[in-house]
């Protein structure tokens, strides 16, 4: 999550799950932004489906009958289409409206060693409904001017959720995008992100590539796309240092 649009949420959901799924891990890809980029990035067309994450959400359909294969033996997805604006609204009505996707994970969370949550730019109660259920927070940060603009803040509000409703949480590591190694610019922000957040920063730096922003329009991920490609390195190596971080957590 990052509640900046344009940084690379949707990217890094869509690579990193066909990285870990390449690398035989069962993943599902959990689509939480009514723009539905990551559900089109996965080859599915959203005005071609009939039920989403959507339904799910406001109890009209079961999550096991929602979830689809992306590409033919991809990784799991559960879509999302525009209309999952309307989950955004309802379930402020909820009793239980931070929590209501968690109890729909239960069901499923067995089938999968690792789910993906790509969520919309913003704090709103889809982004809490996604940290309310999730382990970890992955932060991509845009190699930018401003990119530490609004990290502190972002921070806050993941201690906040983790103090009040789910104290398991914790930040799984903050990844850089769109390096660009002929702007000095890029430099200067890995160095800053650096210093200021430590440990917390993937070694991998995934770095601008004409490729990664191609694919999507083929409804592939870049591995799938340009397997060779500096792009789908960065993935593959972003990827093994998630799975690492598993058995250091052991
Ligand atoms: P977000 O989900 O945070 O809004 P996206 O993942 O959709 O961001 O990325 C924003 C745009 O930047 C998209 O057009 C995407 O294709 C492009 N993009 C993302 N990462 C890269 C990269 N490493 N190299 C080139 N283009 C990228
Ligand atoms: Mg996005």
């Amino acid at each position: 999550m990052n509640q900046k649009g344009g940084v690379g949420k949707t990217t890094t959901s869509i690579n990193l799950s066909a990285c870990l799924h390449k690398m035989k891990r069962r993943v599902l890809l959990i689509d939480l932004d009514p723009q539905s980029n990551a559900t089109r990035g996965s080859g599915i067309n959203p005005a071609s489906i009939d039920v989403s994450v959507n339904d799910v959400l406001l109890d009209r359909a079961d999550i096991g009958s929602v979830i689809i294969n992306s590409q033919s033996d991809g990784y799991d997805i559960l879509p999302s289409t525009p209309s999952l604006t309307e989950s955004e609204v309802s379930l402020l009505n909820n009793d239980d409206r931070e929590f209501h996707l968690r109890t729909k994970l239960t069901h499923i969370e067995n089938t999968y060693d690792y789910i993906l949550m790509d969520c919309p730019p913003s704090l709103n109660i889809l982004t809490v409904n996604s940290l309310v259920s999730a382990t970890g927070v992955l932060i991509p940060v845009q190699c930018e001017f401003y990119a530490l603009e609004g990290l502190a803040q972002l921070l806050k509000s993941v201690e906040l959720v983790k103090k009040n409703l789910n104290p398991s949480l914790t930040i799984q590591g903050i990844v850089l995008t769109m390096f660009d190694s002929r702007n000095n610019l890029s430099e200067m922000v890995v160095n800053d992100v650096r210093k200021h957040f430590g440990k917390l920063v993937y070694q991998t730096i995934i770095p601008r590539n004409v490729r990664i922003s191609e694919a999507p329009s083929f409804g592939q991920p870049v591995l799938m796309y340009d397997i060779n490609c500096s792009g789908s390195k960065a993935y593959t190596s972003l990827a093994a240092e998630l799975l690492q971080q598993e058995n250091v957590n052991l």
